[in-house]
């Protein structure tokens, strides 16, 4: 993927590159062969694009899976606005405009938490899919964000 840039700065996107390409575009000259591996991120620094990730699906399928079981109609059109305001300011463009793109096609189904939980899952599947990740099984996703394995592992 190519690197982005932030516009008004004009430095490369980090929320947009795994750290270690990050790490690498900043560095001056060519790389030598021997050079150490670039250090690994810091708790306390900006988040780059695996980071962002996996924090932003934690909060999303949460919130999936503590909606409303029956919301109301102004929940549910209220949820589906959250998707789309989402979609726009999502921090990695590249990451957002696909998203957006995405949810073209697939609209947030906002009716009951089942709805929404699985038309999550699929829409992490759809970028999963595209990294070349492994699909989850979207019959799980409770037992993955609510209520634990039922093997008993996150008692
Ligand atoms: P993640 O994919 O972040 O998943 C975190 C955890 O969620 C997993 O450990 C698993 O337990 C669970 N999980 C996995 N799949 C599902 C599922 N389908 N349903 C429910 N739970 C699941 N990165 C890019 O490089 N390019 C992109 O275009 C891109 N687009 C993104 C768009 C959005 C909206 C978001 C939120 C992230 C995007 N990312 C993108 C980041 C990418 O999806 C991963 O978050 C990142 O690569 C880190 O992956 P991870 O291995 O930590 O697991």
């Amino acid at each position: 993927m190519p690197s982005h840039h932030d516009e008004e700065e004009d430095k490369p996107c980090r929320a947009c590159s795994d750290f270690k390409s990050w790490a690498k575009s900043q560095k001056k000259g060519v790389p030598k062969t021997n050079e150490p591996a670039p250090p690994k991120p810091n708790k306390e620094c900006p988040l780059d694009k695996e980071e962002l990730g996996n924090s932003t699906w934690g909060f999303l399928h949460t919130m999936a899976s503590y909606y409303p079981e029956k919301p109301t109609k102004a929940q549910s059109d209220d949820m589906a606005k959250f998707f789309n305001i989402f979609s726009q300011f999502y921090p990695c463009e590249p990451c957002a405009l696909d998203f957006q793109n995405d949810i073209k096609t697939h609209p947030p189904k906002t009716k009951t938490r089942d709805e929404l939980a699985k038309w999550l899952c699929e829409r992490h599947n759809t970028v999963n899919v595209k990294l070349g990740k492994p699909k989850f099984d979207c019959s799980k996703v409770h037992e993955r964000w609510k209520d634990g394995w039922l093997d008993g592992s996150c008692d």
